[in-house]
């Protein structure tokens, strides 16, 4: 356009948007090639990513809201509408519908995608999560997702980031920074064993006891022998078998335990103590044996980068509130709003580098 020419009327630009990049990779291409920009200009791609995810309320109320049990998934994708469409196109997606089989306590029947949440600390609202994969070394937002706002669905997205990034700049971080919500003994297992990073993660680990017995961690683990070793230095054999719980069960010896002079501080109730392995119990061990280290202290201050990106893009930003319905309208949204920041980001740090 030119600087006289008359300027549409304003829904030419939301057809446009609906109707035309809606079914392109347009902002996608427009984010990715920004992230080249910081990259070939020597700001991303350094050895540490940090990553997390925030909720965006969704344009869905809560008084026309239906019960998720009543909420009837078999509807004709020709009849629906479109954000109802980006719905049933995304339920075996990681990020959304097959990120957890429980049903929802209510659905928007408008954005039945949006996900009913009390995770915020007021009320609970229907919400997205927007998830930024971050370089810490120069705050550079590697990648952005929208998902479901649950945690499997945050995991779920940060993996789908970490790969893509991967595949597209060839990139792929030492290490990653995250809070336990990504602490998962699956998630840090994909990490260290698939990917080759090193998850600065805390473990999400319920078997600490509060009642004064022995908790899972007074019990070390002899990789060579599969054994574990109780606080009495006496060993817990295993038959190997993996359980319903993606556990495997270490027993000590019945008559072992009785005659224990600490047996009231360890099975109180029971003949014998029984300890159970996570089949990814070693990338638990990995991860706290890193949350040990100096190196953590530091990381975990670095986390609080995506923080920032996020406080930024709800109080500069003003992206408290989504317009557009949808799966595709939110990840527009999110693409969009992570495309000013890379290039706010990517003009302060060039001034910054021209000025010294
Ligand atoms: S009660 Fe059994 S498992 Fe517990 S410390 Fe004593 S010997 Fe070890």
């Amino acid at each position: 356009m030119g600087i006289e020419d008359t300027v549409p009327d304003h829904s030419a630009f939301s057809r446009a948007r609906n109707e035309l990049f809606r079914q392109s990779d347009l902002l996608r291409e427009v984010f990715e090639r920004v992230v080249g920009d910081c990259i070939t200009s020597g700001f991303g791609g350094g050895e540490g990513f940090a990553v997390d995810a925030s909720l965006i309320e969704a344009d869905a109320n809560k008084c026309r809201s239906l019960p998720g049990s009543e909420w009837n998934k078999d509807i004709d994708p020709k009849t629906a509408g479109r954000a109802v469409k980006d719905y049933l196109a995304t339920l075996d997606d990681a990020s959304f519908g097959a990120a957890s089989p429980v049903t929802p306590k209510f659905i928007a029947p408008s954005d039945p995608a949006a996900q009913w949440t009390g995770a915020q600390k007021s009320k609970a609202i229907f919400a997205y999560a927007t998830s930024y994969l971050i370089d810490v070394k120069c705050g550079i937002i590697m990648d952005v997702e929208a998902s479901r706002a649950i945690r499997q669905a945050e995991v779920g997205a940060s993996q789908t980031m970490i790969e893509r990034t991967q595949q597209r700049f060839g990139i792929k971080p030492d290490w990653l920074a995250a809070d336990t919500a990504y602490g998962s003994a699956p998630n840090l297992n994909w990490l260290e064993e698939e990917k080759a990073i090193a998850p600065h993660i805390p473990v999400i680990d319920r078997s600490k006891r509060d009642d004064g017995t022995f908790s899972r961690e007074d019990f070390s683990y002899d990789q060579k022998r599969d054994l574990c070793i109780c606080p009495a230095q006496k060993e817990m054999s295993t038959t190997g078998r993996v359980h319903a719980d993606s556990g495997i069960r270490y027993l000590a010896s019945v008559p072992v335990c009785r005659s224990c002079p600490i047996k009231q501080k360890c099975c109180p109730g029971s003949d014998a103590r029984r300890i159970v392995r996570d089949v990814n119990e070693a990338a638990r061990d990995v991860a706290r044996a890193i949350c040990k280290t100096e190196s953590y202290a530091q990381t975990r201050r670095d986390r609080k980068k995506v923080e920032m990106a996020f406080a930024h893009l709800k109080r500069i930003l003003k992206l408290g509130r989504l317009r557009p319905r949808g799966t595709t309208g939110a990840q527009d949204e999110f693409t969009l709003a992570a495309i000013a920041q890379n290039l706010r980001r990517l003009a302060k740090l060039k001034s910054q580098t021209a000025a010294a």
